[in-house]
């Protein structure tokens, strides 16, 4: 019963997020005007606006027009119910799994923004880092943390990861940078990584740069070798950091951090 509701709650956050995916690059207001229709400019009824049930309904057009509707709206919906379902059921039901379906939520919003843009907004990055470091002695990630996981150590160990994060990507963004003669990562990489380690401590953030790296480089490649990615051609970084952070949530790799799990 939960769990359903779970997805519900996910589904419907997820057509929040297509709000924020859409309005937030162009600095348009998130509450005003109602969803509309990317044709006709008509708004949306809020019968046509269910969750990935409506698009079905209406085979991906919109009511008034026909105009077809990009796919991606009821994916970024039913992928959002996934994890709002998986991380509820992972988490135990608790307080704290609500918060990573929210963390989770941003994270998504992160990488099509990015993936759109090639720039992560401020409002997401250091939202989440903030998030993550205020809500840190709820985090369970903390519990084995120094001082046996009292509020205010889990707090150090929440800021210890941001600390971490943001040094692993800065100095990976200085080392390619003179690696490759190029930008491979930006401003808005590093922020994120020191976001992910306040949610994830300095193990997670650490983690979540091998995967992130580790997926982004097999995707380059196999798009420079098929062609349709060029040398130097700029590539965003955030999706692969927010699907290794997402990841994370549900399981932390033990790839045994010098620094050991905080
Ligand atoms: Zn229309």
């Amino acid at each position: 019963m939960m769990t359903g509701l779970a997805a519900c709650f996910g589904m419907c956050l997820g057509s929040f997020i297509n709000v924020v995916v859409h309005r937030v690059p162009k600095g348009q207001s998130l509450w005003y005007p109602g969803s509309r229709c990317p044709k006709c400019r008509r708004s949306i009824r809020f019968y046509d606006n269910i969750p990935v049930l409506s698009y079905l309904l209406l085979r991906g057009r919109c009511r008034r027009c026909g105009g077809r509707i990009s796919p991606r709206y009821p994916f970024v919906e039913a992928l959002m119910g996934a994890l709002a379902c998986g991380l509820w059921v992972l988490g135990g039901g608790t307080a704290w799994a609500g918060l990573t379906i929210g963390a989770a939520g941003a994270l998504v919003a992160v990488a099509f923004i990015d993936w759109d843009t090639f720039l992560i907004p401020d409002e997401l990055s250091l939202g989440l880092l903030a998030a993550g470091l205020l809500l840190a002695p709820l985090n369970p990630f903390f519990a084995q943390s120094l001082g046996d996981g009292a509020w205010y150590s889990r707090m150090l160990s929440s800021l210890v990861g941001a600390g971490t994060g943001f040094a692993i990507c800065w100095a990976t963004a200085e080392f390619g940078e003179r690696l490759f003669k190029r930008e491979a990562l930006g401003g808005g990489d590093v922020k994120l990584l020191a976001a992910v380690g306040a949610w994830t401590g300095a193990l997670g953030a650490f983690d979540c740069m091998m995967i992130g790296a580790f997926a982004g480089s097999i995707y380059g490649v196999s798009r420079m070798a098929a062609g349709t990615l060029k040398r130097y051609e700029p590539m965003p970084f955030g999706p692969f950091l927010s699907a290794a952070a997402i990841f994370n949530f549900f399981k932390l790799l033990p790839f045994g951090f010098p620094f050991g799990p905080y």
